[in-house]
């Protein structure tokens, strides 16, 4: 068997299209402010890319650049005023931030309601309570919507999710349990993983190791959905073996062109929802 690819950036692209369509149809324009301390290199072109993401589909984006030793209470004074603002839908905050700044801290500090991120504990709560009212982190809702654009009903299945990150492997495991999938969670301490693995109707590999996932972990026919994004020598590499999995499986996505784009094409998504429900009246 060899899978059918799971086009992220086409999906992406299709979503961005419809945004778009939506935006120029409202009086005014969804705003988001971005946040980015330091100068990660990885973490500017990531924020490049959101930028210019939100310019095509009509998403004002504000960017504050921030140095490196910025102190807590200046960040948050940034953020209560951003939190204040009539005229500022969404703020995200670029992780990871630098060591003297808790990240817990200053992600709670975001309103929740502006949190397009989905990572304030309410939030968070909200979603382990199915409430539609919640903001959805975006890598985690670009997987279901992959996942969805080829299988509709999950209930029953098997998924084992590899890693427990607060941005992606919780937060996909609770949105894979309230689809009613049978959810196994793994992590660095898991005994037997390849045998936890082979057993998965859906596998989620978000560990941060290149080519980690082998077909020897691979169910015939699984739905394989590859987080993973490591820099090598040898360019980008996803935590699967790609060559050897798509021999296997029945899905799978590619990296890149498969997570990556969907997470971007989420964060557009939750801003405009943002924009509407704070425009409701
Ligand atoms: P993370 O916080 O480092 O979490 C990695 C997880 O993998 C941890 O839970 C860790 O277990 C687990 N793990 C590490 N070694 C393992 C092993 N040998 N066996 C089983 N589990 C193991 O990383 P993250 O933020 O979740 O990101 C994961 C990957 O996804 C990274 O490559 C990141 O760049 C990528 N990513 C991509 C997107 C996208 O949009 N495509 C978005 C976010 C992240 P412990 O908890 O026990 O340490």
């Amino acid at each position: 068997m060899t899978a059918q690819i799971l086009n992220g950036k086409q999906l992406a692209q299709q979503i961005r299209t419809e945004l778009k369509q939506k935006i120029s149809l409202t009086q005014a324009s969804p705003s988001l402010s971005v946040i980015i301390v330091g100068n990660d290199p990885a973490s500017e072109i990531y924020v490049r890319s959101k930028e210019k993401a939100c310019n095509e589909v009509g998403i004002k984006v504000h960017t504050y650049k921030l140095a490196a030793d910025i102190s807590a209470a200046e960040l948050n004074e940034l953020i209560d005023l951003l939190n204040n603002s009539h005229d500022v839908n969404g703020i995200l905050v670029q992780l990871p931030l630098p060591k003297h700044l808790s990240p817990q801290e200053i992600l709670t500090r975001i309103k929740p309601e502006k949190d397009v991120d989905g990572f304030h504990p309410l939030n968070t709560g909200l979603v382990l309570q199915k409430q539609p009212s919640a903001f959805i982190p975006c890598t985690p809702k670009g997987i279901l919507r992959l996942i969805h654009s080829v299988k509709g009903d999950l209930s029953g299945l098997n998924a084992v999710v590899i890693g427990r990150s607060h941005i992606v492997g919780l937060p996909v495991s609770h949105l894979l349990l309230n689809e009613n999938c049978t959810v196994t969670i793994a992590h660095s301490k898991t005994k037997n993983l390849p045998d936890i693995c082979q057993k998965a109707d859906i596998l989620i590999a978000s560990v941060g190791k290149p080519e980690f996932i082998t077909k020897d972990y691979i169910k015939p026919g699984a739905i394989i959905i590859d987080v993973g994004i490591n820099r090598t020598q040898e360019g980008l590499k996803g935590d699967v073996k790609y060559g050897e999995a798509i021999e296997k499986a029945s899905y799978i996505t590619p990296v890149p062109g498969g997570v990556g784009p969907m997470t971007i094409a989420m964060l557009l998504e939750n801003t405009y929802e943002a924009f509407l429900k704070q425009n409701r009246s």
